[in-house]
């Protein structure tokens, strides 16, 4: 057989336009083209499924109003402003389709002939209506729970306020009852309703503290105390229990402990109140010892507080998460001890807070040691 090149230069060629068809019919979201008059003149499969064609070559010489509704007739004028501008496009756009409504995402391209004149308009869009509801779906989701989140924090609020300023008064009866009581039975009883008032303020403070938490609104205090006086003030919070339990508390102050030290006083306040507290509840017989340190790292002032107790202890594999919020464990679960699981959560997220760390040293039955080291300010 004769060589012809000719012949074979326009085989490869058909074969070329032949793939290229290919590809543009195979396009994934409605591909299309057309001419200056917004006039079709061409499209993928997927479009002309979407009209219903058999073919794509169809839509050949049609126009958007012909098939669409109104939507289409202000695409098919945006097609043609943005021809005689010569710019391109992109956004959202609205079609009704069989009754229903489609949210395409559009980009739309001039196409220019050989001498740059403005020869048409392609056409590439993507039907985002799944992923257009998806998205509202998810926001009004978003807004009913941010709404039952307000809810929540109101009525805590709400009942903090009502549930606190009555307790305060019954303890504070108790409190003077207490002073001017000599019957030692009578005393003990006393003592019995001031812990309780005082477990169930707890109580409130780990919730309210809690829910402010997820709200991200605990604003910070940083403020020159005296940290003697603030450790003094907890213990003598706890004296009611220290007294029926019989636990001693040792103070241990470093000599190089400044008179007024400046860090978030709050913050710090909660951190030890929680700390003693649980050394107070979790032991029967011994002591709690507290001390405070003053070290240098990295050129930067910090102090350190440890308390320790001589009471039950807690297990190795329990030590991590203890810190976790709702976490108790199993020995202090089963009722002997009332408590939320809140309170060693709310201290780890208070010293993040102020940039310190905490560390546990416990052994089960032996006692509990815990160190925090805060940056002074
Ligand atoms: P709560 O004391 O309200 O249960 P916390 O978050 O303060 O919650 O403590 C979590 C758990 O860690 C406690 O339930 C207890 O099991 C354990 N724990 C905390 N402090 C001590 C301690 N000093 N001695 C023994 N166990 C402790």
């Amino acid at each position: 057989m004769e060589d012809n090149p000719l012949q074979e230069q326009v085989e490869l060629l058909k074969e070329e336009i032949f793939q290229l068809k290919n590809i543009i019919k195979n396009m994934p979201g409605n591909v299309y083209w057309m001419n200056c008059n917004a006039i079709y003149q061409g499209c993928n499969t997927n479009l002309a499924k979407t009209l219903n064609f058999i073919d794509p070559d169809e839509i050949i010489n049609k126009s958007m109003p012909m098939f669409w509704d109104d939507g289409a007739c202000e695409a098919h004028d945006l097609n043609l402003g943005l021809m005689q501008k010569g710019e391109s496009y992109q956004g959202e756009e609205h079609v009704l389709i069989n009754d229903e409504l489609h949210i395409f995402l559009s980009e739309k391209i001039i196409l220019r002939d050989s001498k740059g004149k403005v020869s048409g308009l392609l056409g590439l869009s993507l039907d985002i209506t799944d992923r257009k509801n998806m998205e509202r779906a998810l926001q009004e989701a978003k807004e009913k729970a941010e709404m039952a989140n307000q809810a929540k924090t109101d009525f805590i609020r709400n009942m903090e306020h009502d549930l606190r300023t009555p307790l305060c008064g019954v303890l504070g009866v108790a409190n003077h009852l207490l002073a001017i009581e000599a019957d030692t039975d009578k005393k003990d009883l006393l003592c019995d309703i001031e812990q309780s008032v005082k477990a169930v303020l707890n109580y409130f403070d780990h919730i309210v503290e809690f829910s402010q938490f997820n709200k991200h609104i605990i604003p910070k205090l940083i403020q020159k105390f005296d940290l003697k006086k603030l450790i003094e003030g907890i213990i003598s919070i706890e004296s009611a229990a220290l007294r029926e339990k019989n636990i001693n508390v040792i103070v241990d102050y470093a000599d190089n402990l400044p008179t007024l030290i400046q860090t978030d006083r709050f913050r710090i306040h909660r951190i030890l109140l929680n700390l003693v507290n649980n050394a107070v509840k979790f032991t029967k017989k011994g002591h709690i010892k507290i001390k405070v340190e003053m070290f240098e790292e990295s050129e930067k002032k910090l102090f350190k507080i440890i308390v320790e107790d001589t009471g039950i202890g807690i297990a190795q594999k329990d030590q991590e998460m203890i810190f976790d919020k709702f976490t108790r464990c199993e020995l202090t679960n089963k009722n002997t001890y009332k408590g939320t699981g809140l309170g060693l959560w709310i201290v780890k997220e208070f010293i993040k807070d102020m940039s310190g760390k905490i560390e546990l040293i416990s052994e089960l039955n032996q006692g509990s040691s815990f160190t925090l080291s805060i940056p002074i300010i």
